[in-house]
């Protein structure tokens, strides 16, 4: 049993080491944070079972790892220390009646601080000038740093106001997600692998060995702690150092603050994890400190980490799973996109199951293959992203893999069109994945609108053999319908009187629902308002399209290629014997309302409680306003709901108006003034 004790210790150990070494020194770990913290809290609960099985070279007695032989190793003038973990109020609370056993009672106040999600640095100036940077290291001994460091705009290279003759500042180089998706979004035009995440990005870029790739990166930083200072004014709060830092110019992160209470500091915790992607940093939680250094001085240190400080883990946004298949779904344009299936992992609040791969292209390039171990990652409202394999758990020989030459649905082949990166099925309507997708598309609310056509009945029709293609919606037969299981009298009047009423929609919501490469919404309702008419849309060459403002060539040679595909010259024939509309009526004068927001821009983001986005968005448009999806120099204002994330904090970086729903029940109703 002993043996056995001590075999599971010596395991967690090695895997901890070995984890250690491929996050601090190779900043590129293979595990998940989430699994790093679960092998350390087995490692703990044995040891504290167990004390003596403890050994000073035990990862629960050390700091980070060995530094690398890359860089010359510096000694701390004060130990850099890690921090303890809670991940509920309970343990928070556990904290805080531990820290009152010590000191006799509650601490005084606290501070709370973004735990930023970086590269740890200490920084030295003496007498203002900065002399050295140093990475965390062991915590006794880091990583000389200093030419690297110096390349960071936002780190000063002299002080202001009366610098004291040594001050050694801790913080957080980090790079902020403006700067990360760019270095992506460059990283994919040269088809090179992605970066896997802003922190290990940052500590990559920091621990370059030539400065000049440092200072390729955008980074940043936020310092947060005050070390060994000599001269210096004496202060008795962790606070006043704080002020003291900004004062000499370093940047100390405003969204900190001094807490009398612990149920303030658990409000701090829930704001922090309400609003985690307001900011252009990522943050991993909040830091709770001591705020007194009277009290911080009492409570002391363990081994590891100060007593007197607390980090409070946000749930995890990246996580490690199997990847064990990938399958593809044929689209309701036809293109074919490869998708991951997931051995089922819980991460950024939602269990993931499956996620899109884009396209081969694209799998290629992150070189992602069926039975890797795989980091996923969901942050905020953004869709599930399959970021990259971990190289070092592949198994031998694991085969890439390919596109395949035919249609798992209709056995027609699968051709990759020339210059394009999605691969497209040829089989037209006939291909049953496709017909579905298509059917369920031209029937949403912002096509065709017709209610109760949703994948249920879209499904049934399709299995029953009784549309083959979108204009068989409009000759549905009653009696056949009726006899359909569970369809009475009323549901099947009501979809009938639905698919009726739709085939009146204005040409803008038929040409969306056509489903036409690049042409949603607004590209539609653009094409109809200058058209007016389908055949005549279908007649007009691509520079008559071009001419349109907001429609450069792609679309036109989109809409050109549909219009003299004959599929679809039938379908729009068949559609209109049908009865559908294929022309606008003319236009009636423009009323007041329709032109209330014209010339102006807005950008729609976040969870809205009174509108969906897709009302907001027709809401605005309805009176003559642009939508758009990102935003720019030209954006009017963003209407921001609940959880807005990094259109919220470019939005801020450029000084746009940012709306909230109230204010964008007053635009509707009163105009732009709110702008004023
Ligand atoms: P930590 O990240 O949990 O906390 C300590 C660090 O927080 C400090 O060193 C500092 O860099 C940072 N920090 C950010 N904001 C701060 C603030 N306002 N005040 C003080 N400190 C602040 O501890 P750690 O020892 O750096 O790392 C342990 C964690 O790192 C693990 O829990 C795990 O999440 C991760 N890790 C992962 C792997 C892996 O293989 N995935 C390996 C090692 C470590």
């Amino acid at each position: 049993m002993a043996g056995d004790l001590e075999a599971k210790v010596d395991e967690l150990r090695t895997a901890l080491h070995r984890a250690n070494h491929r996050y601090y020194v190779l900043d590129d770990p293979e595990i998940s944070d989430i699994e790093y913290d679960e092998l350390m809290r087995q490692l703990l609960a044995i040891e504290a079972d167990h004390p003596e099985l403890v050994v000073a070279d035990s990862p629960t007695q050390r700091v980070g790892a060995p530094v690398s032989e890359a860089f010359a190793p510096v000694t701390h003038l004060q130990r850099m220390f890690s921090l303890d973990n809670v991940e509920s109020e309970e343990e928070l609370e556990a904290w805080q009646a531990r820290l009152a056993r010590v000191l006799g009672s509650d601490p005084t106040s606290y501070v709370c601080e973004l735990k930023i999600d970086g590269l740890a640095v200490s920084i030295t100036y003496e007498n203002g000038r900065l002399t050295r940077a140093a990475t965390r290291g062991d915590g006794t001994v880091g990583e000389d740093i200093t030419a690297n460091v110096r390349t960071i705009d936002s780190v000063p290279l002299r002080l202001q106001g009366s610098p004291p003759e040594l001050i050694e500042v801790r913080g957080e180089i980090y790079m902020p997600v403006s700067a990360f998706d760019e270095l992506n979004a460059r990283q994919a035009e040269l088809g090179e692998r992605p970066y896997v995440n802003p922190r290990n990005t940052a500590a990559g870029s920091v621990r370059q060995k030539d400065p000049a790739k440092t200072a390729e990166r955008a980074l940043s930083i936020w310092l947060y702690q005050m070390g060994q200072v000599t001269g210096g004014p004496a202060f008795a709060s962790h606070w006043d150092s704080l002020q003291w830092l900004a004062e000499l110019g370093l940047r100390v992160n405003p969204a900190s603050r001094r807490i009398d209470t612990l149920a303030g500091v658990e409000a701090f915790v829930a704001d922090a994890m309400e609003n985690r992607h307001a900011n252009d940093y990522e943050i991993d939680g909040v830091v709770v400190k001591v705020d007194s250094l009277d009290e911080q001085i009492k409570l002391g240190y363990t081994a590891k980490s100060p007593r007197w400080a607390v980090a409070y883990k946000l749930p995890p946004e990246e996580k490690t799973t199997t990847l064990e298949e990938i399958r593809i779904n044929v689209g309701r344009t036809g293109a074919v996109t490869p998708y991951a299936v997931l051995d089922p992992v819980f991460v950024g609040g939602v269990t993931v199951t499956n996620a899109t791969l884009h396209n081969e292209g694209e799998l290629h390039r992150k070189d992602l293959r069926p039975g890797d171990t795989v980091i996923v990652r969901r942050a905020g409202d953004v869709i599930p992203e399959v970021v990259a394999p971990v190289l070092s758990m592949r198994p031998d020989g694991l085969p890439e893999w390919h596109m395949p030459s035919n249609c798992p649905f209709c056995a027609n082949s699968i051709v990759l069109p020339d210059g394009q990166a999605k691969a497209k099925c040829t089989g037209g309507f006939s291909c049953p994945s496709r017909l579905r997708e298509y059917l369920f598309h031209f029937a949403s609310r912002g096509a065709m609108d017709i209610e109760g056509l949703g994948y249920k009945t879209v499904d049934l029709l399709l299995t029953e053999g009784i549309v083959s293609d979108p204009a068989d919606i409009f000759t549905l037969d009653r009696e056949v319908l009726l006899g359909f299981e569970g369809w009475g009298e009323i549901s099947v009047n009501n979809l009938l009187t639905a698919i009726a009423g739709s085939k009146d929609q204005p040409l803008g919501r038929l040409l969306t629902a056509l489903g036409i490469d690049h042409v949603g919404g607004t590209v539609a309702r653009s094409l109809a308002a200058k058209f007016r008419s389908l055949p005549a849309l279908m007649r007009a060459s691509e520079e008559q399209i071009t001419a349109i403002e907001g429609i450069g060539p792609e679309i036109a040679r989109s809409v050109s290629d549909w219009s003299a595909d004959p599929d679809n010259i039938q379908l729009v024939q068949r559609l209109g014997d049908a009865g559908v509309r294929l022309e606008d009526p003319e236009p009636e004068e423009v009323g007041e309302e329709a032109s209330l927001l014209s010339g102006l821009t807005f950008v729609v983001t976040g969870t809205l409680e009174r509108f969906s986005r897709s009302e907001a968005k027709a809401a605005l448009e309805s009176r003559g306003a642009k939508v758009t999806g990102s935003v720019s120099g030209r954006t009017s204002a963003l209407i921001a709901g609940a959880s807005a994330g990094s259109k919220l904090a470019k939005a801020e970086s450029l000084g746009i108006h940012i709306l909230d729903e109230e204010g964008l029940a007053s635009l509707l109703a009163d105009g732009p003034s709110i702008l004023e």
